[in-house]
């Protein structure tokens, strides 16, 4: 099994789910930074009082903040699933002096698809669950299954959000596909179908 993992994809292709549940059924740490700055905001640290802006317009978050954030939390970790880390270029090659990745899954969605389950979206403050109200509705409409958090939806999930946020992946994100491609670390996945059927074909890609 492979041990250092990253997640590539457009916001709402998955990642974040698929994360939890490779952390869940095969106790990967997952290391999602967009979890990490949401608690920032929430308890109004420097980080999120500084990075609170950036993520309300879809922005990314400057890439200094983000690459001494997660080389502290990366430190020491053996089965890691990166979430939404690397973004740019830059980053990548931060983390490239860090440590090795073992693989790149990128989970490929198209827009449309996107922006209909970002906008149906609602998350968790407490545990950082992710639901869909169509797909992967909870038990009990609002709360949440693993911790009984109240669900929310995230101010970026409104649709003028989304769609910024899908440009700023092109522009800066894309780039990693071929990046990572060219390192013979990638494995696309189609991110269509139910949430079991996409985690099946990321498994195997970790194997
Ligand atoms: P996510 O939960 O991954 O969709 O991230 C939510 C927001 O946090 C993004 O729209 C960015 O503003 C910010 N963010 C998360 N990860 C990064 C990153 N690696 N680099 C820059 N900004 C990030």
């Amino acid at each position: 099994m492979k041990s250092k993992v990253v997640l590539l994809g457009p916001p709402g292709c998955g990642k974040g789910t698929q994360a939890e549940k490779l952390g869940d059924e095969l106790g990967y740490v997952k290391l999602s930074t967009g979890d990490m700055l949401r608690e920032a905001v929430r308890n109004g640290t420097e980080l999120g009082m500084k990075a609170k802006t950036y993520m309300d317009s879809g922005a990314l978050v400057p890439n200094d903040l983000i690459i001494g954030l997660m080389k502290e939390k990366i430190a020491g970790l053996d089965r890691i699933i990166l979430d939404g880390f690397p973004r740019t270029i830059e980053q990548a090659d931060a983390l490239a002096e860090q440590i090795d990745i073992d693989v790149a899954v990128n989970i490929d969605v198209d827009d449309a698809e996107l922006v209909k389950r970002l906008t149906q979206r609602r998350s968790c403050p407490d545990c950082n669950a992710v639901y869909h109200l169509a797909n992967k509705p909870p038990a009990k409409e609002g709360v949440c299954d693993k911790c009984g958090g109240k669900l929310y939806q995230r101010d970026d999930d409104k649709e003028e959000t989304v769609r910024n946020r899908l440009e700023v992946y092109r522009k800066n994100t894309f780039p990693l596909i071929d990046y990572y491609e060219k390192r013979g670390k990638l494995v696309t996945v189609p991110g269509v179908g139910s949430i079991d059927e996409i985690y099946a074909k990321v498994r195997k890609a970790l194997e």
